[in-house]
């Protein structure tokens, strides 16, 4: 029977066990933690967002660089497809703001313990604490146990799940695309995508405003600007505003060590509309009720103001000016480590159209560790899942009678 050896068991290794388990092979997966799938029961914590409503033509370009090589993998297991794998996991889904899609349950727990019951009864071997090394001279694998045994696995097919290398406590360190990197495969390094950006509060400020959301505004970065949602934090801000920023706030830092980030508190007003509501407002009243009665901003307004003014404006037009652009100093972004997803991996120069290395013929790649990046809001599971299930179909392809692997 054909036996096929998957390095990770996170939601893309365990997708591709699940294909190529359905298909018949004889499948094993192997993971260097005590247990399977530790960080999609972390991305289940606030609430696990598996993908998003998005009209799909727009769903497919939050790739970035790589949204052309991932279009064909994402129709091959697209939104409906991933709603249908959760629904038959007992996991029915719901459409919450801003179309974001949630299991009913919001947990990722009860998704995970239905999924490795089902991989279980189809006779999926899981060997935890099963570190992936490389492979000896005669291409067998090598994993270390947790007593540091080497043991070498013969596999006919091989299919790399290893994450990427954000909160590396949870499993995914960014071993594996080490490994292929001593084996000359090109990688792009790791780099935090979705992280929070440091900005130099004064402690007054966050003393008082720390955990509070700037919501409904418009954040620019360079010449790319998002409509959203930011909360402060003791650092600087996190939220999805910022974490769709990434890439600008990437190049800014790059270009400049303290870019500017620009906030409009109003988006959805021009400065003299603005100017004119405040305006309305009695004049002996203090500058945070006026502009709470005016156009309804939180009290955080003014201190905010604050922050980046010497001075505050004196007409209601130069007000509604700086209410439509804070521009705050950025020193720069949180670590790797406290990202919720990573940039970089395999370059998708190594990949064929199967997610196969072309230097190691047989080895296919799926999940974060290939080289794209997305927002937050369902981006990551979609397309993790996707490349789990177009690995799968690259193993039975390359293993069929007309592929070029020997069954
Ligand atoms: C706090 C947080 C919240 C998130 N929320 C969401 C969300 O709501 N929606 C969403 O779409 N995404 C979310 N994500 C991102 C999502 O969880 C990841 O994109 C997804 O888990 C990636 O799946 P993966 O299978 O590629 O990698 P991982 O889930 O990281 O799995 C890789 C596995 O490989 C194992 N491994 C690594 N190296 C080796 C080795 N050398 N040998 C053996 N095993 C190895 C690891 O232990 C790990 O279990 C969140 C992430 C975090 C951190």
């Amino acid at each position: 029977m054909t036996h096929i050896a998957i390095v990770g068991g996170g939601p893309a290794g365990l997708m591709a066990a699940d294909r190529l388990s359905r298909a018949g092979c004889t499948v094993t997966v192997h993971d260097r933690m005590p247990s399977m799938g530790r960080k999609l029961l972390m991305a289940g914590r606030g609430g696990l967002n598996l993908t998003h409503a998005e009209p799909w033509d727009r769903f497919t370009l939050r790739y970035g660089a790589a949204a052309d090589r991932l279009r064909p993998t994402l129709d091959g297991f697209d939104r409906d497809a991933l709603v249908q794998w959760s629904q038959d996991l007992g996991q029915p889904t719901f459409t919450g703001p801003s179309d974001r899609i949630f299991p009913v349950a919001m947990k990722a727990s009860p998704l995970l313990r239905a999924w490795l019951g089902q991989l279980a009864a189809r006779s999926v071997t899981f060997r935890t604490r099963s570190t992936f090394l490389g492979w000896d001279a005669n291409g067998a694998l090598r994993f270390r146990a947790a007593d540091g045994s080497i043991s070498l696995e013969a596999a006919d097919a091989v299919v790399l799940a290893g994450g990427g290398a954000s909160w590396a406590r949870l499993g995914s360190d960014g071993s594996v695309a080490a490994v292929l990197a001593e084996d000359g495969i090109a990688i792009e390094p790791f780099t935090a995508a979705n992280v929070g950006v440091d900005i130099p509060w004064t402690e007054t400020f966050i003393s008082r405003f720390a955990g509070q959301p700037l919501k409904g505004c418009a954040f620019t970065v360079g010449n790319q600007r998002v409509r959203g949602e930011a909360v402060i934090t003791r650092y600087g801000l996190e939220g999805g505003a910022i974490y769709a920023l990434g890439p600008a706030l990437r190049t800014a830092l790059a270009r400049d060590a303290t870019p500017r980030l620009w906030i409009d508190l109003r988006p959805d007003m021009k400065a003299d509309a603005l100017a004119a509501r405040i305006l309305e407002t009695p004049a002996h009243q203090s500058l945070s009720n006026r502009l709470r009665k005016a156009v309804s901003l939180p009290p955080l307004t003014v201190p905010l103001l604050r922050e980046h003014l010497s001075t505050l404006p004196a007409t209601p037009a130069a007000l509604a000016t700086a209410l439509k652009g804070v521009a705050l100093t950025v020193t720069g972004r949180q670590s790797l480590d406290r990202a919720i997803s990573s940039a970089g991996g395999v370059r998708w120069s190594e990949v064929d159209a199967h997610l196969m290395l072309t230097a190691r013929p047989g080895v296919f790649c799926a999940g974060e560790m290939l080289d794209w990046e997305a927002p937050t809001g369902g981006y990551l599971l979609q397309a993790t899942l996707a490349t789990g299930v177009a690995a799968a179909e690259g193993v039975l392809a390359w293993l069929s009678p007309t592929g070029q692997g020997s069954p």
